[in-house]
C-alpha cells in the first residue's frame, strides 16, 4: 500500500470542477444541462491574441523562456498597470505564471508553515483554504458578509491579526459573492496595516477588470506604504476570456522574488512560450473585446439579479464584480449544497452550493452568469417551477 505524506490528508479542491464533470456526464447521458457552475468566460478568445500565439509558434517560440516570463511581456504588464492605475512597476518584479491560481500556490507555501495563522476571506475562492490547511498553517476566515455589501471590513479584518499572523488574503471583486470592497475601507485597511509590519499581504485581484455600475478598482499598488510586503495576483484568464491558456501575471515585493523564481524553476520551469506571446497580443491590442465582454456581462448580471428575486424565498443582492451571483436562499427552506445538488439533478441547472465556499456560504447559492441571456433566462425558469413544485 503506498502512503503520501499528511499534507495531501489536508488539501482540498475546488467542488466547481467536480460539478462540471457532473454536469457534462448528465449531457453525455442526453441530459439537458443549464452550466450556471463553472467561473469561465463563455467568450472565444479575442483573435488577434489566437493570431498571436499562432505567429509564435510559425516564428519558432518553441523553446524554454526564462522562468520569470519574458521580459517583453513583463514590460507590457508594466505597462498595462500604469496605462490603468497610474502606478510604476519594475518589470523585473513581475512574474509569470501558469495561471492566476500559482501564484497563490506560491504566496502560501512561502507564508505557509504549522504556528502560522494565514487570514483568508470566507466565503471565499476555496483554494486559499486548501493550500493554507495543505501547508499545516492555521486557516483563519476573515468574515464577508452580505448585510456588508460582501466587502472587505476593515475593522473586523484587521481585529483577527495576531502575533501569529503572516499572511493576509484579499480579493476584490471578488468570487463568489460579486463583492466590490469599496476604497474607504481598502485605506482604512492599509492605514491599520501599519501597526503590523510583519503582516504580507496578497491581494487577489484577477477581476480587476470586471466591475460595474461605473466603480473603479482600487488596486493594493496604489498603496506604496505596503508595497515591500504586497503580492499582486492577477493574469488573463477572466479578463480575456484566456482560463485555458493557464497565463498569468503577479507582482512580488524585491525581497521575495528570488524565492518565487526558484519555486518556478523547481516545479513548472516557465509558462508556454506561444502563451506568453500571447499575452502582449492581449496587453498592448485593442481592448474594445473587454469592454463589450465586461457590457455583456453587464446585461445579464440585471437579468440574473431581477430573475432570482424574483423567485420564491430567494434574495439577491445585486453583484458589482466578477460574473458571479450570491443568493440568500434561507427562506426557500432549503440548506444550500442540497438545493445545488437537486437543481442539477432535477432541474438540470448546475450551480455550487455556498458552503464550496467557507463556512459563512451556507444560506447561499453561486451562479455563474457567463453564460448566454437566453440560458440564464431557461436556467431561472427552471429554478422558478423546481422551488414553487418542491414548496
Ligand atoms: N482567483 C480567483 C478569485 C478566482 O476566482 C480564480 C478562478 O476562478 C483564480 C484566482 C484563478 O485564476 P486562473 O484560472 O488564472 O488560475
Amino acid at each position: 500500500m503506498l502512503t503520501t505524506v499528511d499534507a495531501f490528508g489536508r488539501i482540498g479542491e475546488e467542488n466547481a470542477f467536480a460539478v462540471l464533470a457532473r454536469a457534462t456526464k448528465l449531457a453525455s447521458e442526453g441530459r439537458d444541462i443549464i452550466n450556471l457552475g463553472i467561473g469561465q468566460p463563455d467568450f472565444p478568445t479575442p483573435p488577434h491574441i489566437v493570431e498571436a500565439a499562432i505567429k509564435a509558434l510559425k516564428d519558432g517560440h518553441h523553446g524554454y523562456t526564462p522562468s520569470t516570463g519574458i521580459l517583453p511581456l513583463r514590460e507590457a504588464v508594466a505597462k498595462d498597470v500604469h496605462r490603468r492605475f497610474g502606478v510604476d512597476v519594475d518589470p523585473d518584479l513581475v512574474m509569470i505564471v501558469p495561471g492566476g491560481k500559482v501564484t497563490m500556490y506560491a504566496a502560501i507555501r512561502l507564508f505557509g508553515e504549522p504556528g502560522a495563522d494565514i487570514l483568508y476571506p470566507d466565503p471565499g475562492f476555496p483554494i486559499y483554504r486548501s493550500m493554507i490547511e495543505h501547508t499545516g498553517a492555521n486557516p483563519i476566515p476573515v468574515p464577508i458578509r452580505e448585510e456588508n455589501g460582501f466587502a472587505f471590513s476593515a475593522e473586523e479584518t484587521l481585529s483577527l491579526i495576531t502575533p501569529d499572523t503572516r499572511l493576509l488574503i484579499l480579493n476584490s471583486p471578488a468570487n463568489p459573492t460579486g463583492g466590490v470592497t469599496p476604497a474607504s475601507e481598502i485605506d482604512k485597511l492599509v492605514e491599520g496595516l501599519a501597526r503590523f509590519p510583519n503582516v504580507a499581504v496578497m491581494s487577489d485581484e484577477i477581476y480587476d477588470q470586471l466591475i460595474f455600475d461605473g466603480l473603479e478598482h482600487r488596486t493594493l499598488l496604489a498603496y506604496p506604504e505596503i508595497r515591500d510586503r504586497l503580492i499582486v495576483l492577477n493574469g488573463w484568464s477572466k479578463t480575456y476570456a484566456m482560463t485555458g491558456w493557464r497565463l498569468g501575471w503577479s507582482i512580488w515585493p524585491k525581497a521575495l522574488y528570488d524565492d518565487v523564481r526558484k519555486l518556478a524553476v523547481n516545479a513548472w520551469s516557465c509558462v508556454n512560450a506561444a502563451a506568453q506571446c500571447a499575452g502582449i497580443a492581449a496587453l498592448e491590442g485593442p481592448q474594445d473585446a473587454v469592454v463589450r465582454m465586461r457590457e455583456e456581462f453587464d446585461r445579464r448580471r440585471k437579468l440574473v439579479t431581477d430573475g432570482l428575486n424574483a423567485l420564491p424565498g430567494v434574495r439577491a443582492a445585486t453583484p458589482k464584480g466578477a460574473f458571479y451571483a450570491f443568493p440568500n436562499i434561507k427562506e426557500t427552506g432549503w440548506k444550500a449544497k442540497p438545493l445545488a445538488s437537486a437543481l442539477l439533478e432535477e432541474a438540470g441547472v448546475a450551480v455550487i452550493g455556498g458552503p464550496d465556499f467557507g463556512v459563512l456560504g451556507e444560506g447561499y447559492i453561486r451562479l455563474s452568469y457567463a453564460n448566454s441571456a437566453e440560458n440564464i433566462a431557461r436556467a431561472l425558469g427552471r429554478m422558478r417551477k423546481f422551488l414553487s413544485d418542491r414548496k
